[in-house]
């Protein structure tokens, strides 16, 4: 028999994990004379009852196995653990918070035995979430589009199944800055997209602030993309070419109406603008060298306190 792992990145889910674990259960009820299953709970240094909860679990299913880690080191983190330490045929990424309905979980198993590689959900409205946030959020999509040489779905979802092949692929990119949604497309493969109602959490609060959200953005864009450094080679080339003109139309109009004093609007336009292009473009150089900085220490992109 074939088996499914359920990966599952937990951060002070104690409100849900309870909830969680019947619906899933009622799920991995429904196919258990076709698949086995294990679930793999990461426990992102929770600083709630979530571990205390996820270990009674345990206690009564040996099909749950917990990686706790010493610290939040983040749901990427999270994610990465749970692939590396799981050992199923099929491979399911899923959210704590019943925002990742569990039946569907039924549909991605058909579109497996349809001979999809992944199959991913992708929200089709963003119901319940602030004007703000999904205008960014479109902003980012659009941007990134522009900049990489494969697509990232608008509105794709971590929820995923994946076969072994796909997982083994994602494991290959060993990059410590893991920006999950695009290393998912990098790779490639068959994927099915099941759209799907946004669903608001069961319990509990979101982990994700706007600033984090934003950070996630960059984060994403440097991660697949070195647009950002060209667009300052182009921005570079633009303005010199600019300044030559200006600087034969000074020379030509010197030598025909003599030196003139008036020009400060001009020359101190000139020094701002070209002070904000350099600090601007300084800063986006040090983000990368920043990322390069984290990868090569290459530190793990976890620590784990106990595995049970
Ligand atoms: N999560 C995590 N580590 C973190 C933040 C979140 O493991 O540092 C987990 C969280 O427990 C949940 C999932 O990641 O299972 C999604 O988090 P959340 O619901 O806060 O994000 P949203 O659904 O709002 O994008
Ligand atoms: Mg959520």
């Amino acid at each position: 028999m074939e088996k499914i792992s359920i990966i599952v990145p937990c951060y002070n889910e104690e409100q849900v994990i309870l909830m969680f674990y019947d619906e899933i259960k009622k799920i991995l009820e429904q196919i258990k004379n076709k698949y086995l299953y294990e679930l793999v709970f990461i426990d992102d240094g929770s600083k709630d009852n979530t571990l205390n909860i996820l270990k009674e679990l345990r206690e009564k299913d040996e099909n749950i196995s917990i990686i706790s880690f010493s610290r939040n080191f983040g749901k990427e983190a999270g994610i990465y653990a749970g692939l590396s330490n799981s050992t199923g045929d099929l491979v399911v990424l899923m959210d704590a918070d019943l925002q990742h309905p569990p039946k569907i979980i039924l549909e991605m198993i058909k579109g497996i035995e349809e001979g999809y590689d992944t199959v991913t959900t992708r929200r089709v409205n963003r119901k319940g979430e602030g004007v703000v946030k999904s205008a960014f959020s479109r902003l980012f999509y659009k941007i990134m589009n522009k900049i990489i040489d494969f697509e990232l779905v608008q509105g794709a979802q971590d929820f995923r199944m994946m076969k072994r092949n796909v997982v083994d692929a994602i494991l290959s990119l060993k990059e410590y800055n893991r920006f999950s949604k695009g290393i998912f497309s990098w790779v490639g493969f068959k994927v099915k997209y099941i759209e799907i109602e946004n669903t608001e959490r069961a319990a509990g609060k979101t982990k994700w602030s706007f600033k984090s959200l934003f950070k996630y953005a960059i984060e994403g864009i440097i991660s697949f993309s070195t647009v950002p450094l060209r667009i300052f080679t182009v921005l570079g080339f633009l303005i010199s070419f600019i300044s030559m003109i200006a600087t034969c139309v000074i020379i030509i109009q010197t030598l025909i109406y003599g030196k003139s004093v008036p020009g400060y609007a001009s020359i101190i336009t000139a020094v701002l603008f070209m002070g904000g292009i350099q600090l601007l473009s300084i800063g986006v150089i040090a983000e990368y060298i920043s990322k390069m900085y984290m990868e090569i220490k290459n530190r793990p992109n976890y620590i784990i306190r106990e595995k049970l």
